[in-house]
């Protein structure tokens, strides 16, 4: 079976495990199977930090994936340490709010000197998965520099307003700045990274992960070609909300949402992805909403099952919930 998955960081990668183990295999690590699973990772959120270049979202599915992650920040290194982060601030260099870990500036490191040597994106992450093993081809959404950009009023100028790095409002400011628009800067001349294309055409399934629909997944589906994709593709599309009665999950999804005008509720996100069959340009196929939620989504198949990925096992259940929703069987 060949899934495709579209994911963003830290509910992705979750999520990622959950469809591993759906499909027989041990949620970390690399092993032997006849199945092919492929991420398609969101690459908004990466940005240049000391002259390094971050990729939050691929590397929070390459350490959890590849066992390496901490297990209660749920990005990061487990056994992290700080020492590089307190000596940037002792010379006072910024930006002091986004902490970089010793072992993880080793991963951006690696990175920041493959790209400055023309190796693409898809290229270096390959790379650095053959010391992970995720288990899982993680495939960037786009080579292309995509920066997500926030709008907001400037904090230090009353009446004007500024475009800050999707980090720098996420991180520095909580998402508390109230964002007038979201764009992904760059997406409109990107192409999708080679792979994303064919992946889709190919698959079995295609799911979206809980993911953050706006600065995720969105940002994934902002790529020229990424839609259409979607549409053809002879397999059902399924997505599972990551908001749960009204709100997401962990984090500030509906600070995003709002910006974009769309209300948050599993309803809302259904409708905003829309029917692959009875509308011009929506997705999905299938749709998974919480348990107890009652949701209507014209031309999409709603079911309602428990969403919380507490635990691989509770997961596993929600990608086996939407593997039957998209009617596909694994033996
Ligand atoms: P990020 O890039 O690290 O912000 O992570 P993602 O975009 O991949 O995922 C963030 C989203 O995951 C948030 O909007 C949460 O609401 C959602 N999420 C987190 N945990 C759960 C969960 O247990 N169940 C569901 N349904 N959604 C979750
Ligand atoms: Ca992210």
């Amino acid at each position: 079976m060949k899934v495709v998955v579209v994911v963003g960081g830290v509910g992705g990668a979750r999520f990622l495990l959950g469809v591993k183990a759906a499909l027989g295999l041990p949620p970390v690590g690399e092993h032997d199977s006849p199945h092919e699973i492929t991420a398609l990772v969101n690459t908004g959120d990466d940005v240049w930090m000391h002259g390094l270049r971050v990729c939050p979202d691929l590397d929070t599915c390459m350490y959890t994936l590849g066992g390496g992650v901490d297990p209660e920040r749920g990005w990061g290194h487990a056994d992290e340490t700080w020492t590089v982060k307190g000596e940037l601030e002792a010379y006072g260099a910024d930006p002091t709010w986004f902490g970089l870990g010793d072992k993880d500036i080793a991963t951006h490191l690696v990175r920041s000197r493959m790209l400055r040597a023309g190796y693409p994106l898809s290229a270096v992450t390959e790379a650095l998965c053959d010391r992970w093993r995720p288990g899982v081809r993680l495939l960037p959404m786009t080579d292309d520099r995509v920066e997500t950009h926030v709008v907001v009023d400037d904090p230090d100028d009353t009446g004007r307003r500024k475009a800050l790095h999707f980090q720098e409002w996420w991180v520095r400011y909580q998402a508390k700045l109230p964002a007038h628009t979201i764009v992904p800067v760059g997406a409109e001349e990107a192409e999708p990274a080679p792979g994303v294309l064919s992946a889709i055409e190919e698959a079995d399934t295609v799911l979206f992960a809980p993911s953050n629909p706006v600065v995720s997944i969105g940002t994934v589906l902002a790529v020229p070609g990424m839609r259409e994709a979607l549409r053809k593709t002879e397999a059902e599309v399924v997505g599972l909300s990551p908001i749960i009665a009204g709100r997401p999950v962990r984090g500030m999804a509906d600070a995003c949402l709002s910006a974009i005008g769309v209300e948050s509720t599993a309803e809302a996100v259904g409708r905003h992805y829309g029917s692959r069959k009875t509308s011009d340009d929506g997705l999905l196929d299938g749709w998974l909403v919480h348990e107890g939620e009652s949701v209507d989504v014209p031309g999409i198949a709603v079911r309602a099952v428990p969403l919380l990925m507490s635990d691989v096992e509770a997961t596993t259940r929600m990608v086996r919930a939407a593997f039957d929703l998209a009617g596909v069987r694994v033996d």
